[in-house]
């Protein structure tokens, strides 16, 4: 199963994504992680794209295209994965269509919406911390989910620190890039798959409310 989750940034499709990844045992694909990951490795990819993440505008479509297919070719994902963060345009529904048409033709599909009000998302962004360890990768917020001691993770004891990009400004040009998508991609879903949406206002109860809607898919 290829799960979408769809949402503006901060509505904690990081965060419901990772827990929905442990528990289905499905691998979580963010694109954001990885374009971060070739930023912080100084590759080609990583160069190209710096601009863009540090201000808050989206990757141009074809550049996140083919970073998505081919990471979705490798083997860990072909039963199934998480997509977090992709697709973000409609046309990079299509191509995500397109491309498991292709190559997983019987697999099911599924769209999630975490639908969170805009106020709530700039609070949950601006304070949110994260866990420098990559494969802990907990996310902390300084007001409502703080760490036991300052700046350290709970769960692997290193070093949490802010995203450059979860700032009011760029967070505030992320959101209205959303809104401007999030129509027709949510259309998009409506028509072409089955679309589940939420307001994850308690984690506890979005994650088993998520888990029933899929488990109920999965059996159709
Ligand atoms: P958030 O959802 O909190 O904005 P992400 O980690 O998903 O954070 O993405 C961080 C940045 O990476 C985005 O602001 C954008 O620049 C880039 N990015 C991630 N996914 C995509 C995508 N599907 N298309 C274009 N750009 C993307
Ligand atoms: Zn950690």
């Amino acid at each position: 199963m290829y799960i979408v989750m769809l949402g503006a940034p901060g509505t904690g499709k990081g965060t419901i994504g990772k827990i929905l990844s442990n528990d289905l045992n499905l691998v979580h694909v963010s694109t954001g992680d990885i374009f971060r990951e070739q930023i912080a490795k100084g590759t080609k990819l990583g160069k190209k794209i710096q601009s863009y993440i540090d201000t808050g505008a989206l990757v141009p479509d074809d550049v996140t295209i083919e970073t998505v297919k081919s990471r979705l070719l490798e083997d860990d994902v072909k039963d199934g994965a998480i997509l977090d963060g992709f697709p973000r345009t409609a046309a990079q529904a299509e191509a995500l269509k397109g491309f498991l048409k292709e190559n997983k033709p019987n697999a099911k599909r599924v769209a999630v919406e975490l639908d969170v009000p805009d106020d709530e998302i700039i609070k949950r962004v601006v304070n949110r911390l994260i866990c420098t360890n990559k494969s802990c990768g907990a996310i902390y917020n300084k007001e409502t989910k703080p760490p036991k001691e300052e700046g350290i993770c709970d769960i692997c004891g290193s070093e949490l620190k802010k995203r450059k990009d979860d700032n009011v400004e760029t967070v505030t040009k992320r959101l209205e890039i959303y809104h401007q998508n999030s129509k027709e991609l949510i259309d998009f879903y409506k028509k072409n798959n089955a679309l589940y949406s939420i307001y994850p206002k308690e984690l506890d109860v979005a994650v088993a409310n998520i888990k029933n809607f899929l488990d109920e898919y999965r059996r159709k």
